[in-house]
């Protein structure tokens, strides 16, 4: 059986990324199955350990770090760790599907260094003044909160050009389309 692929999906957050892997995800051609990461973060509400995440303690994580799990990790923000285990990418390719990573933009470049010949693809909002806009409008984060994802925005989104591919996430439905229409034509190569 052929091994499957690796598709990385990195973008500032609130740029619609999940939303965007959760359509393509359940397509039958493109063989999908997603790497669940570990992190140290509590779940949130409605999420499922081993199927959003494996959720660890800190000391688990570190731990893993000690026993050389992952492929890769990141303190994505301060205090929580996130990682791509290796036991995640071996039982997916091997299996012969093909992995998608949801991974910030750090971790996505560390993951194309390690398999070059991975997709890298990287979604963008239209512009850094709409993806303000985007963060007011959810109401979630003060604006002290909004400022600092703004900014982290602009700093991620200067690795931009590092990616194979770049989608920018001006219409939802255009963007979903874009992603899988790559997608395919990489797996198909
Ligand atoms: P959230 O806490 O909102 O689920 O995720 C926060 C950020 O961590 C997102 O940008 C997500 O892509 C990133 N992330 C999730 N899993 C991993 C991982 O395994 N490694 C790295 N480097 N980042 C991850």
């Amino acid at each position: 059986m052929a091994t499957g692929k690796i598709i990385i999906v990195s973008a500032p957050s609130g740029t619609g990324k999940s939303t965007i892997i959760k359509r393509i995800i359940g397509d039958s051609d493109l063989n999908l199955s997603f790497s669940v990461s570990a992190t140290s973060r509590s779940p949130r509400t409605g999420e499922t350990d081993g199927v959003d995440y494996h959720f660890l303690t800190e000391e688990e994580f570190r731990e893993g770090i000690s026993r050389g799990d992952f492929v890769e990790y990141e303190e994505v923000y301060p205090g929580r760790l996130y990682g791509t285990l290796k036991s995640e990418v071996s039982r997916v390719v091997d299996s012969g599907r093909n992995l998608i990573l949801d991974i910030d933009v750090c971790g996505g470049l560390n993951v194309k260094r390690l398999y070059p010949n991975a997709l890298a693809l990287f979604i963008m909002p239209p512009s850094v003044a709409t993806l303000r806009t985007r963060l007011e409008q959810r109401n979630t984060d003060t604006k002290e909160a909004i400022d600092g994802r703004v900014a982290k925005a602009e700093y991620e989104m200067t690795f931009a050009d590092s990616y194979d591919c770049r989608v920018v996430n001006d219409d939802l439905e255009k963007a979903v389309e874009q992603t899988r229409a790559l997608i395919k034509e990489y797996i198909s190569r």
